[in-house]
């Protein structure tokens, strides 16, 4: 009932493989601060960083200053 040495440390490697990605993760999936979304501006045609107003009501493109 014993799995063969070769197919325990793939699993070993495939789980270590897991949490470097856990780890590491990619740059891009960072989470903005509270009130701070990422998306695509149609005014500057940039992938920026909005902030939504004290109203809570328009998000300002941090980049061209546009409310959306
Ligand atoms: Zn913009």
């Amino acid at each position: 009932m014993s799995q063969p040495a070769e197919a325990l440390q793939d699993d070993l490697l495939y789980k270590r493989y897991l949490q470097a990605l856990a780890r590491h993760g990619e740059p891009e999936q960072k989470q903005p601060s509270p009130g701070h979304v990422i998306r695509y501006c149609h005014t500057c045609g940039q992938r920026a960083m909005f902030r939504l107003d004290p109203e809570g009501t328009w998000y300002e493109c941090l980049h061209c200053k546009h409310y959306d």
